[in-house]
């Protein structure tokens, strides 16, 4: 059952955001957790399962869960989920923001174009990204307002509608996201619907491969439970992720975003390290199939050539990234204007800036010095607090809590 707010709370929320006041947030949180208990006593009953059989994991002395998806991180600090859990239950996030992982030196072409008479379209969150500032420039934003041709679309369709209406001007599309994002592009290339005057900087990021680089590669953060990305999963198919459990024997849930959801994930893994069944479990069934969004997925593997790709903060991880086959190279930006995808490197770190170590859940929001400091949701510095998807700007406008009994 959704957990309803009422006119009171949205009121709350919205001087919360005009103050930007963090203790106010905290009481939105208490707020929506005490909906959450007194409306669901399923809810109640979940976390005290969660709580009894955490206590007889003694393997660990953290188990540390890790989900991989912005709107996941959302629901579990929206609803204050954190707080719910046992001293030795951490929920960690990961690279699940394609914002905060998408590296500046696209930005930094992109404004450079922009200068150039090309116009850029993007994403609203992509708009506010910080480059390197290479050009003196640091955010299409910024550009924008010294004159730079770029505008903010809602889709890829959106763009296609504004470059046949501008038959006069070039465009450039900044594709950025994860396997949700891929086939509404590659859809209308295959129909021949894409104008000559608009062409796509690809920089699309795969998330398996990710989550197999942070396993392998990343010793330090210890992973004992995966909570699979559901948008993602309901294109690639929750058998995407079954390598998982069977290759590095760690639980994994795939999920939906209400709080249930989170919590019966939870629950599941917990599950699974207390009685050894290590497998792959989809709870989002209503929307995720095994073998996700055939067309989708065809329609991807008919567009993108899968390459090693450079992810914010983290480097250069294998099979990673998706770039157009050369049969769609009259629409490819880097072919057309000579862009560049970075091939070495950590995507730009920005001086101060933790999202290197949040991304890879090695430090929370609350780490950074410059968390609500110089760095908030109104003026965001690093990529983190940029995007509804980005760890810090979820904790910024949601609050952390400590722990609730309940
Ligand atoms: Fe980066 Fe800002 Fe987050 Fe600090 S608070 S890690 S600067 S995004």
């Amino acid at each position: 059952m959704p957990v309803e707010f009422h006119l009171g709370e949205l009121i709350y929320l919205y001087i919360a955001f005009q103050c930007q006041e963090m203790t106010v947030h905290r009481d939105v949180v208490i707020a929506r957790l005490k909906l959450l208990y007194e409306r669901n006593p399923l809810a109640r009953r979940i976390c005290l399962v969660i709580k009894d059989l955490a206590r007889r994991i003694d393997k660990f002395k953290v188990i540390k869960i890790m989900d991989f998806c912005g709107t996941h991180e959302w629901t579990i600090t929206h609803y204050g989920i954190r707080s719910l859990m046992p001293d030795n239950v951490e929920l960690v996030a990961g690279p699940g923001c394609p914002i905060c992982i998408t590296p500046a030196e696209y930005v930094d072409q992109l404004i450079k174009l922009s200068f150039e008479g090309i116009h850029v379209l993007t994403y609203g969150d992509a708009y506010r990204l910080r480059g390197m500032g290479v050009s003196g420039v640091y955010s299409l934003e910024e550009a924008r307002a010294i004159g730079g041709k770029v505008s903010v679309v809602y889709s890829f369709l959106d763009a296609i509608r504004v470059a046949k209406e501008n038959p006069s001007e070039n465009y450039v599309f900044f594709g950025v996201g994860f396997e949700t994002t891929m086939p509404s592009v590659a859809s209308p290339l295959i129909r021949n619907a894409v104008p000559k005057n608009l062409t796509i900087l690809p920089a699309y990021r795969l998330t398996p491969p990710i989550v197999k680089y942070l396993i392998e590669n990343v010793p330090d953060v210890e992973i004992h439970g995966i909570i699979a990305p559901g948008h993602v999963s309901s294109v690639i198919g929750s058998l995407a992720w079954k390598f998982i459990p069977d290759d590095y024997g760690i639980p994994t849930v795939v999920a939906g975003f209400e709080p249930l959801d989170v919590l019966i994930a939870i629950m599941i893994i917990i599950q699974q390290l207390c009685r050894g069944n290590i497998k792959l479990v989809n709870e989002y069934i209503r929307v995720v199939k095994p073998e996700g969004n055939v067309a989708a997925k065809r329609a991807m593997m008919e567009v993108f050539d899968v390459v090693d790709a450079v992810w914010r903060g983290i480097g250069l991880v294998p099979n990673s990234g998706a770039v157009l086959k050369d049969k769609f190279r009259d629409h490819d930006a880097c072919h057309v204007y000579g862009l560049k995808h970075p091939r070495i490197g950590r995507g730009g770190e920005l001086i101060g800036c933790k999202c290197s170590e949040i991304v890879l859940g090695k430090a929370k929001p609350t780490d950074c010095p410059l968390f609500m400091k110089k760095c908030t949701p109104q003026r965001p510095y690093g990529p983190c607090m940029v995007s509804i998807e980005g760890t810090c700007r979820i904790w910024a406008e949601h609050g952390g809590l400590r722990r609730i009994e309940v």
